[in-house]
Parts: C-alpha cells; sequence; structure tokens
C-alpha cells in the first residue's frame, strides 16, 4: 500500500461530466473545504453551504437537496478551471484561513487548543505535526538511554517510529512473525475494521488506496505492515521473540527484560525505558462453563481461527454474540449445515449501510487528484465522530427509565436502534430475542449493513438464549436440558481485556510484582505510568479505550508522544528514571471513576469487556478526545519523583 504518496494532477482529457460523476459520491462538506483550499476560492465556504456537524449520518450533513446540487455544480466549475490551469494549487492557508476552513467545518466556536488538535488531525499537505521537536543527538548525545517496546502492533508502531524520529534507539519484540498485532492474529472470515479506515490509521501515514470504507483484516494488515517498511522500523524488530518478563534495578536505574526466542532460548537484556504495546484485545477468554474440556469435536477460539477445520455441511456451534462473533456468524451460516448461536446477551445493531461497500470510484478519483481532499474528508470523519455520541452516554440522574436507558438522549438512540431491529428482524419470535434489555451504548455496539440479521433469519441457523449449563462430549446443554449435538464449536467470547499484560512478569521497586499490586483492578495514571514502576509505559493501558468516540489509534499517537516526551524531560534534567507520585495517580483514578460511574457503560449492570472481575470499568476513558490530547502534551515533572 502506497503511503503519503501525493496528488496526481488532473489530466487535461478529464471531461467536466467526469468530474460531475465523481463529485457527486464525496461527502460534500469535506470536498467543499478541499477545493476552496486548493483552489483559493473562498466563495465555497458561505454560509449556506456550511454543514451541520450534528446531522452526522447524512453525507450532506443537512444542507437541504437543491442547496448540496448547487454547491456540488459549483465545485465541478471550480475543478475545472484548477484543471484548465494546469493544476496549479493556490498557496497553503495562512492560519487565519485555516481556522476559517476548520470553522466551517465544525461550525465554529473552537478554542485554540481544539483548533491545535484539529490541524494535527488533518494533517495538511501531509505535514506532520506531531513529530518530535527534538533529536536525542542535540539534548543528551552520548548518553546512553534505549527502549524496549513489547508488541509491534498498532500501538507498538507507533512508538518505534516516535523514537524513531527523536534518535533514540529502541528494539520491538514481537511474539509473532509478522507485525500488525490483532490484524495479524484474528483472521476469522468476515473479520474488518468498524472505524472508518481513513480515520483508524495514523495521521501520519495516510493512503489512498483503502478499497473501502471499513476494510477487511487483510487489507489493514497490509497498511500497517506498509507503515513498518516506509518509515524503515522493520530492522529492529526482533520477530518470534516474547517478552516474558522485566525487572526494574532500582541502582542501574534501568529494567533487564527477559524474552524466549523463536528457538526457544531465554535471553536478557537491558533497557533504560520499557513499553508495554501488547494490547488490551490480545489473550483470547474462554469461559468457565462446566464440561469445556469434554467436546470430543474441533473447538476454538475466534482469535485463533483453525483454516484447517471443515465447517462445510457440518453443525457448528458459536458461544457469543459480540462484534467479533457478529462478522464470523454471516460467513459461517453460509457454508455450515446447522449453526446454533448461544446468545447470552444480544447486541445493539447500529445501521451502516456501505459497511462492506467498496470505496466508489469517484471517492478513489478524489482522494487521488483533488489534493488535500483525503486530510479534509479524515477530518470530516474525525469530528463528526470525536464526541458526537458521548453525551448520549451521560447518565442523567433525573431520569426514571432506567430500565431502558440513561437519559433522554439515551433514548433516542434506543429508539432509533430499536427501530433498525424491528426492520431487520421482521420475524416476531426473533426480534423478541435480539432486542436488548440494557441502555444502549452500556456495552459495544455492533454495526452492521443488514449481513447480521440476514444470518440468523436463515433456516440453517438456530439463535438460542436459554442460558448454556454444560459442554458435553457432543456439543452444548443448555439448562433447560436440551442437548445441541455439534460437530464443531468457535468461541467468539472476546479477550482477558481487564488482565493488562498478562502473562508477562514485570517487577518493579523492591521487586513489587505488578500484578499483585493491581490485584484484580489495574490502575494507571493517564493509562501510562504506574507508581514504584518507574521507566514503564503501558500503550492502550487502563482506562484508554473510547466506546463512542473517535478511533483508538489517536490514543496510542497521544500515548507515542507522551512517552518520547518523557524520554526527552528525562534526558535534559539529566535524570534517568521517573515514578509517578501516588497521590496523583489516585486523584486521577478516583477522577476517572467518578466519571466512568456517570456513563451509560458504569451505570449499567449489563455484562461487558470494560469491566474488571470486581465490576469497575477499568478499560474506558470516560472525557473528551481533546482532554486526553491536553493531559498528554508534555509530562509535568510536577506529577513524578524524577532520580
Ligand atoms: P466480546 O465483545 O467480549 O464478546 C464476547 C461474547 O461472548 C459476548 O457475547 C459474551 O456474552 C459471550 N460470552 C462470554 N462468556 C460467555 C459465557 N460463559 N457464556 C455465554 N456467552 C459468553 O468479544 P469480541 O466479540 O471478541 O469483541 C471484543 C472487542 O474487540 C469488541 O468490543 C471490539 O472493541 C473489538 N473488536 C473489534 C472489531 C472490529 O473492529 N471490527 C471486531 C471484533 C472485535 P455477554 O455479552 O453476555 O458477556
Amino acid at each position: 500500500m502506497r503511503l503519503e504518496a501525493g496528488p496526481e494532477a488532473i489530466p487535461p482529457t478529464t471531461t467536466d461530466d467526469e468530474i460531475r460523476a465523481a463529485v457527486a459520491q464525496a461527502d460534500l462538506p469535506a470536498l467543499l473545504v478541499a477545493v476552496a483550499t486548493l483552489t483559493g476560492d473562498r466563495t465555497l465556504l458561505r454560509e449556506e453551504f456550511r454543514p451541520d456537524p450534528s446531522q452526522f449520518l447524512d453525507p450532506d450533513a443537512g444542507i437541504s437537496p437543491a442547496t448540496a446540487a448547487a454547491a456540488r455544480e459549483e465545485v465541478v466549475r471550480a475543478l475545472a478551471r484548477y484543471r484548465d490551469g494546469g493544476c496549479v494549487a493556490a498557496p497553503p492557508p495562512d492560519e487565519g484561513r485555516l481556522r476559517a476552513a476548520i470553522d466551517f467545518l465544525v461550525g465554529g466556536g473552537l478554542d485554540d487548543d481544539y483548533f491545535r488538535l484539529l490541524e494535527e488531525e488533518l494533517a495538511l499537505g501531509g505535514r506532520d505535526h506531531r513529530a518530535p521537536r527534538w533529536h536525542k543527538d542535540d539534548v543528551a548525545p552520548g548518553v546512553p538511554f534505549t527502549v524496549a517496546i513489547v508488541g509491534a502492533g498498532m500501538s507498538g508502531i507507533a512508538a518505534a517510529h516516535r523514537l524513531d524520529q527523536a534518535g533514540v534507539p529502541f528494539v520491538v519484540f514481537e511474539k509473532n512473525p509478522e507485525v500488525g498485532g490483532t490484524w495479524w492474529e484474528n483472521r476469522y472470515p468476515g473479520c474488518r475494521v468498524d472505524v472508518p479506515n481513513h480515520l483508524y490509521s495514523y495521521s501520519f501515514a495516510q493512503t489512498d488506496e483503502w478499497p473501502g470504507y471499513y476494510s477487511t483484516q487483510a487489507v489493514l494488515l497490509d497498511y500497517f505492515r506498509s507503515c513498518v517498511d516506509h518509515f524503515g522500523l522493520r530492522d529492529r524488530i526482533r520477530f518470534g521473540t516474547e517478552v516474558l518478563g522485566a525487572d526494574w534495578d532500582d541502582s542501574e536505574q534501568c529494567w533487564t527484560v527477559r524474552v524466549a526466542t523463536a528457538g526457544g532460548a531465554v535471553e536478557t537484556h537491558r533497557f533504560q525505558a520499557l513499553v508495554s504495546a501488547v494490547g488490551q484485545l490480545n489473550r483470547p477468554k474462554f469461559p468457565d462453563i462446566p464440561g469445556r474440556d469434554t467436546f470430543a469435536g474441533p473447538a476454538f477460539h475466534s482469535a485463533e481461527w483453525d483454516d484447517t477445520v471443515e465447517l462445510a455441511g457440518r453443525r457448528v456451534g458459536v458461544i457469543g454474540t459480540g462484534a467479533s462473533a457478529a462478522q464470523f456468524i454471516p460467513p459461517v451460516a453460509q457454508v455450515a449445515g446447522e449453526l446454533v448461536v448461544f446468545q447470552r446477551t444480544p447486541p445493539w445493531l447500529l445501521p451502516v449501510p456501505n459497511y462492506q461497500a467498496e470505496l466508489p470510484e469517484g471517492v478513489r478519483w478524489l482522494l487521488r487528484h483533488v489534493p488535500d481532499y483525503a486530510h479534509w474528508n479524515r477530518l470530516w470523519i474525525f469530528w463528526r465522530m470525536h464526541e458526537g455520541l458521548l453525551p448520549a452516554a451521560v447518565v442523567d440522574p433525573e431520569w426514571e427509565h432506567r430500565d431502558r436507558s440513561v437519559s433522554a438522549a439515551n433514548d433516542v438512540v434506543r429508539e432509533f436502534l430499536t427501530a433498525y431491529l424491528r426492520a431487520s428482524f421482521p420475524d416476531d419470535a426473533l426480534f423478541e430475542k435480539v432486542v436488548p434489555r440494557y441502555p444502549p451504548i452500556a456495552k459495544r455496539i455492533v454495526l452492521d449493513n443488514g449481513v447480521y440479521p440476514a444470518a440468523l433469519a436463515r433456516e440453517n441457523v438456530r439463535l438460542v438464549t436459554e442460558p448454556i449449563a454444560e459442554i458435553t462430549e457432543k456439543g452444548v446443554r443448555t439448562c433447560d436440558g436440551v442437548e445441541y449435538q455439534l460437530d464443531v464449536l468457535i468461541y467468539g467470547t472476546g479477550f482477558q481485556a481487564s488482565n493488562f499484560l498478562v502473562p508477562m512478569r514485570i517487577r518493579g521497586r523492591g521487586g513489587a510484582d505488578l500484578h499483585e499490586t493491581w490485584g484484580p483492578d489495574a490502575r494507571a495514571y493517564l493509562g501510562l505510568t504506574v507508581p514504584g514502576f518507574p521507566n514503564l509505559f503501558l500503550m492502550y493501558g487502563p482506562n484508554t479505550n473510547i466506546v463512542v468516540n473517535g478511533s483508538i489509534i489517536y490514543f496510542s499517537e497521544c500515548e507515542a508522544h507522551y512517552i518520547v516526551e518523557s524520554v526527552r524531560m528525562l534526558l535534559e534534567r539529566g535524570c534517568r528514571s521517573m515514578d509517578v507520585r501516588r497521590d496523583v495517580h489516585d486523584a486521577y483514578n478516583e477522577a476517572v471513576d467518578a466519571q466512568n460511574a456517570r456513563m451509560a457503560w458504569g451505570a449499567s449492570s449489563v455484562n461487558t469487556w470494560y469491566k474488571s472481575a470486581t465490576g469497575r470499568i477499568s478499560q474506558n476513558w470516560p472525557f473528551s478526545l481533546l482532554e486526553y490530547w491536553q493531559r498528554t502534551r508534555v509530562p509535568d515533572p510536577g506529577d513524578y519523583e524524577l532520580r
């Protein structure tokens, strides 16, 4: 996949009608701003064309059809003039014009921080605003400081690239033979990203080659491989090497990291800092159902898909109806003789008609030939997703209908999603089974374009909601005594999300074990640092998961930035270690817990991987994206004990 390739000129042979056909397929607001900045024609940003970002499901964002048609025609004329003039772009917008353009898109009223955040996300002209503005050779030449990164998935790649830019040596240990993390491991049929891929990609590594809006696992894997090669990181990744654990050496102020090599040897290496980038959704979770080992047929987890097991014509059982199962149930249903789906809690389904669609040719053409349309398009997606649904997740303490929703806004979402389920499941009996009894957003919403309901409605598919009593040699027995005889059993039962960093053994100051220190509830300051574990940084750590706002890659970029700025702080001050103050860490976590209790996921008793075994929300970030960005701009030395 080619990255940041730069736009191609519009060939003089391209007709106005060809441009018109492409423009018809674009998201209008993003295209208006892109063409206005490209051509300098600011009349395109006049009031009547201004989008209403709250209309985020409408591609024209609330602009009336007649006005949208007029706006598109003006865009066509502007692009035709640009073509006829030899594709000479106007000078890049100065700050005032850039602000005006961003204001047009997002509705104005931005404070300085929000503007800077959006400018970074926009990365106009491919400019990487988040690149470190320092280099180790200037700050601390000759001072030994090497970082170990555990994992070459999405987060680890971001950290490696940023450290590389700052000239800080690093080694990435990756247990798998290839990069990609979750996109390497999850190969089940139907696996694809459920955040628009133009946003689920680094701000500093854009491509115009996404084949769809929500591309498949193979495409995502290709993207992350391409990033690693494009940035020249591959030679510093040790593949097939699993980190077993690490011990902090207080006298030497460094980590001793134990790794198992592909050949089975155990090695130790010393590093000044340790970055865990192992993900939250990495270690499969098998359910604690009696008799699990007795099943005689093949059984496997969705994240460990066994291609050698024949499903065609066979009796297949699936336990779980989360995001993974909702993706693999439709293709499995097509080949299985019989498919029995065991559902404990139904997911809410969000209608996304283009979920499996290919990007139309016109949109591809615009992404390639209209400079910065790709960047404005990405910003438009970011803005519509960024905090739009968050207010609907906040609990209204006065709201009386807590059994169904947590506020009036949440109830509107419920009505909308229920209407979609009603339309998607015409069969009354099936509809009754799939309507969730908990408030929307309390649990991960599953994206759908009609494929999942169609699969459940097939004649060879049966949705069982009776609880499972046991797994037997022949299949699954439910509490009503029925035994479902199966040839193959597939676990779509999720991950050990709350068991952060398992199975690594990490020992900090005084030999304290990280998991014993945590007990059942992992906590960290900003999700990144833990008292007593100096120079240890967690990416996608506790309480850094987002539920309805944005892309998790945004968090990884913020975390990578904070880590690189932390190394800078140490080197500039001549310090060797930073250990977060206990009081700072505790006060932060109290604020996070208090806010999570006010969110749908904290107030509802529904099962979700957002909660630890104690029921505490250990995964989710309950505040805005802006707040995480602000808090991770630069480490506050007052938050840390520096040595
Ligand atoms: P999950 O959301 O944790 O779902 C696990 C499923 O297994 C749930 O339906 C759960 O029921 C069921 N289950 C677990 N233990 C059970 C038991 N003992 N008996 C019966 N049912 C049991 O896991 P997931 O589907 O793998 O998804 C995890 C997360 O990964 C997603 O929320 C999402 O963030 C991410 N993901 C993303 C994508 C994507 O981007 N396209 C795709 C897949 C996954 P309960 O609900 O009752 O617990």
